[in-house]
């Protein structure tokens, strides 16, 4: 996601990561007293308008805030996506390692679809076209090609992690402690 200052994480009262947020939604929860407790080192200082004394007000916004209202839709699992999916293997063909932009990857079934393969987060991998087209409908066994990763279903940690390509070092540190297969 485009961004240009560092997002704050939402997580549950009881320290379930929920989303990223933008310091100024979170400077709405925090004015409205939807904000529990907050923790992080870093943070964000909004600036406001000049008052009549010529002294501008400020807002310290903590780069984690654990919100009163758990939203229900944040305990759902991660959307099985396209975008989540290239997100999880890190833009990365897992057959050649090469990087690439969404619109150069593809989605390889490791058991093709046409022999019963499953369109799963376990199932899947980001491939480029040539090292699809190279393995076409065989295992990757059969084709000898390694794949560099394993295919894994990511939790809500993970996902938040891959998520955001600017995350603030406290943050990380609250997302790694939850990470089950990924390596910060
Ligand atoms: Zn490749």
């Amino acid at each position: 996601m485009p961004q240009t200052s560092p997002l704050i994480l939402k997580i549950t009262r009881s320290g379930q990561p929920q989303t990223w947020v933008t310091s100024e939604r979170a400077a709405i929860d925090l004015c409205c007293g939807k904000v529990a407790w907050s923790f992080g080192v870093s943070g964000i200082t909004l600036r406001g308008g000049v008052n009549a004394l010529g002294v501008r007000s400020e807002l310290r916004i903590p780069s984690i805030i654990a919100t009163r209202n758990e939203s229900r839709c944040y305990h759902e699992s991660i959307p099985f996506t396209r975008h989540n999916l290239f997100a999880r293997d890190r833009w990365t063909c897992m057959y050649c390692g090469q990087g690439l932009p969404l619109a150069k990857l593809t989605v390889d079934h490791i058991l093709p679809t046409s022999r019963g393969g499953r369109h799963v987060w376990q199932n899947t991998i980001s491939a480029c076209f040539a090292c699809n087209h190279r393995k076409a409908d065989r295992t990757p066994e059969e084709a000898n090609m390694a794949l560099l990763g394993v295919p894994y279903i990511p939790n809500r940690f993970e996902y938040l992690y891959l998520k955001n390509r600017h995350i603030l070092a406290d943050q990380m540190d609250f997302l790694a402690k939850g990470f089950r297969n990924l390596r910060p």
